[in-house]
């Protein structure tokens, strides 16, 4: 069952999303070879408690940690370890947070140091089927829409999309339906209903769309050993439109990345 979310809880779930929004701004300035990702879920860990909020990873399903770390060849569900991270190197960094009763859960897959130019083109396609899927969410449309539109766009640059994990529909739990896959076809699946919360975000591989685990019991690898993106945000139907609960604008900033993809969807004037 969808649970949709009053204005007021909306701008709650504004509240968290932005809580994360934060976090990974703060991660931007201190992704670098040398790093290792403990100390980074550390920072995080820190930062979120800071704003009042609690780690939304750390301890769901058992999970042992603040952020989900998939460096290079790990799609998600990274464990943050003590292994510097390497020139050339991407890390896709999946964070949550826990405020006013409710999640924020959003992901960026960060370049270290300089990587080479197939892996950057890797990054910029997927993060673009973000917004093109974001697009589609909204009233009028289908969960299939969504899908289509960034399997749609990946596909045609000859990438993988991801199967065995989806999106999903946000609230007082982390995980609430519909499901959202990134893949799909036009006019299938659910109806988009105003007030819906969900996070979309496409796990892309450079290869094959399959996948495998890793013995840890949490890790997702490709099975060909290919790079793989993750890009996610938490959007809302609202006016029958898609609304921007996240942003990336503190990664831009600590990056000086200028970008205007944002730009199109409403999102309020960010004032932290
Ligand atoms: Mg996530
Ligand atoms: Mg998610």
């Amino acid at each position: 069952m969808i649970v949709v979310k009053t204005r007021e809880e909306i701008e709650l779930m504004r509240e968290s999303a932005l809580v994360v929004s934060r976090t990974l701004g703060v991660l931007a300035k201190e992704v670098k070879p040398g790093v290792t990702t403990l100390y980074l879920d550390k920072l995080a860990e820190d930062y979120i408690r800071s704003q009042g909020a609690i780690p939304g990873f750390l301890g769901l399903y058992d999970f042992p940690n603040t952020l989900c770390m998939s460096p290079n060849a790990h799609v998600v569900h990274g464990i943050p370890n003590d292994k510097p991270l390497e020139n050339g190197d991407i890390i896709s960094i999946d964070c949550g947070a826990f405020k006013n009763g409710f999640y924020g859960d959003h992901a960026y897959t960060f370049e270290v140091g300089e990587v080479n130019s197939d892996i950057q083109r890797l990054l910029k396609i997927t993060k673009e089927s973000l917004y093109l899927g974001i697009r589609e969410f909204k009233i009028g449309n289908r969960v299939g829409d969504v899908g289509y539109a960034i399997q749609n766009h990946c596909e045609k640059h000859g990438y993988g999309v991801v199967r065995e994990l989806v999106g999903h529909g946000l609230g007082r739990k982390m995980h609430e339906a519909p499901e959202m896959p990134n893949y799909g076809r036009r006019g299938r699946g659910k109806k988009l209903i105003e007030g819906m919360v969900v996070a979309i975000e496409p796990m892309i591989n450079m290869g094959t769309h399959r996948t495998n685990h890793l013995s840890d019991g949490w890790t997702i690898l490709t099975k060909d050993g290919k790079p793989s993106a993750h890009f996610e945000h938490d959007v809302a139907i609202v006016d029958g439109k898609p609304e921007l609960l996240s942003t990336f604008k503190y990664i831009d900033e600590a990056l000086g990345i200028v970008r205007n993809d944002e730009h199109e969807f409403r999102q309020i004037p960010l004032l932290v």
